[in-house]
């Protein structure tokens, strides 16, 4: 059997593992990656030397699976974890200040950042993916009963698909055969977000700040930030301490929409409020902007329940379909994973079940 999965994050990525591991080596799987690289919003780079993140910094292992599963991927010797005797983030609101809750209880990160995660699954799924592949259309086909799928003005035809892009985009792809779905995603909101990431000598950063792992700002405070986290301070990455990385968040607090700043009004925002809120005075010695405006999406409990049932009702109409994703089964990373294997499983068994099925026309590669 072909089958096609449709974004390269997390989601889709682990789903495509587990199918892998799953079935018979003549089923061909393939995903398919808009951007140059996989992981989507989990993206982890080097500024000089250091390691940063412009997505998630933490993979919370709260339960015995996914330890499993990490150590299933040998990745057991490059998890990190947070650096003892730092302090947890304390909190900026209304009311003044707090200390908060530890926020990386039982939270990891890996020696290349959370980015290694997702290269590991891509290295088990060699040559199985396509990079800069944006699909535009996602279509039942009735003569097979499988689904077309559209790319660059041509149709391929998988008979199972993993749908694992962000929701706006499988609203986008669906649409045209699921209105009632599709007018349900557009009710799931995402507020744009921007982090900066910047380097700064270690005697420009106050005693304060050096011994958290940063701090919040709630809505209703004078201030714009969301939250500072003191990324090389919070996790014990191997460096040797030079420089401190700091990274703030945008976008979070009405009424800012960052997609109407520019970088310089995102490094201005950023100076300015590190000064206000933590007493860094000088510029970085070096930094990056990362901006997500399809990440995060909101959703309240009775959204979720909606959401939940509508993908049962697809599911007996297309049980050759699995639509994963931060929007179905909750944003976190460990929730994605979870979400994706639960998914790909029930598609697993679906196809193992065919009886004697055809093998569809391959893709052209
Ligand atoms: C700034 C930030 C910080 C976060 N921090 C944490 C944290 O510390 N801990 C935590 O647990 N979670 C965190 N999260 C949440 C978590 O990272 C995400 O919910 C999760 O990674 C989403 O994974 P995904 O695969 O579902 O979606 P995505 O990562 O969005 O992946 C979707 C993929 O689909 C691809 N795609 C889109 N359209 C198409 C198309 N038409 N054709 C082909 N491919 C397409 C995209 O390029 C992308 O690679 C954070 C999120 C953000 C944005």
């Amino acid at each position: 059997m072909e089958i096609a999965v449709i974004g390269g994050g997390i989601s889709g990525l682990t789903a495509a593992y587990h199918l892998q591991q799953k079935l018979a080596a003549d089923n061909v799987i393939r995903v398919y990656e808009a951007e140059r690289q996989v992981g989507g919003v989990i993206r982890s780079d080097r500024l000089l030397g250091m390691v940063v993140e412009g997505g998630p910094d933490t993979l919370f292992v709260k339960e015995d699976w996914l330890r499993e599963w990490i150590s299933e991927l040998k990745l057991d010797s490059d998890i990190v974890y947070p650096r003892p005797g730092i302090k947890s983030a304390w909190r900026i609101t209304t009311e003044g200040e707090s200390t908060g809750p530890s926020s990386t209880d039982q939270g990891i990160t890996f020696r290349e950042g959370m980015a290694q995660l997702p290269k590991r699954l891509a290295e088990k799924l060699k040559g199985k993916i396509k990079l800069g592949s944006t699909i535009t259309l996602l279509q039942p086909d009735v003569e097979t009963t499988g689904f077309k799928i559209h790319r660059d003005r041509r149709i391929y035809l998988a008979d199972a698909v993993v749908l694992a892009t962000p929701a706006p985009i499988a609203r986008r792809l669906m649409a045209g055969w699921q209105p009632t779905w599709a007018r349900e995603l557009d009710t799931i909101g995402h507020r744009p977000r921007a982090l900066v990431v910047g380097l700064y000598a270690k005697d420009a950063i106050p005693e304060r700040l050096y011994q958290h792992s940063g701090f919040w700002n709630g809505p209703g405070t004078p201030w714009l930030m969301d939250a500072c986290t003191v990324l090389s301070r919070k996790w014990q990455y191997p460096d040797d301490g030079t420089y401190v990385a700091l990274r703030t968040f945008w976008g979070a607090h009405p009424p800012v929409d960052v997609r109407t700043w520019s970088d310089e009004d995102m490094m201005r925002h950023h100076g300015q409020e590190l000064n206000d809120l933590a007493g860094v005075k000088a510029d970085p010695v070096v930094s990056t902007i990362y901006r997500w405006n399809q990440a995060l999406p909101q959703i309240d409990l009775d959204q979720q329940q909606r959401i939940a049932d509508w993908r049962q009702t697809l599911l007996r109409l297309y049980p050759n379909l699995a639509i994963v994703g931060a929007f179905m089964g909750g944003v976190g990373v460990a929730s994605c994973i979870k979400d994706a294997m639960t998914a790909a499983e029930q598609l697993a068994q679906w196809i193992i079940h065919q009886p004697g099925r055809p093998v569809s026309v391959p893709p052209g590669s």
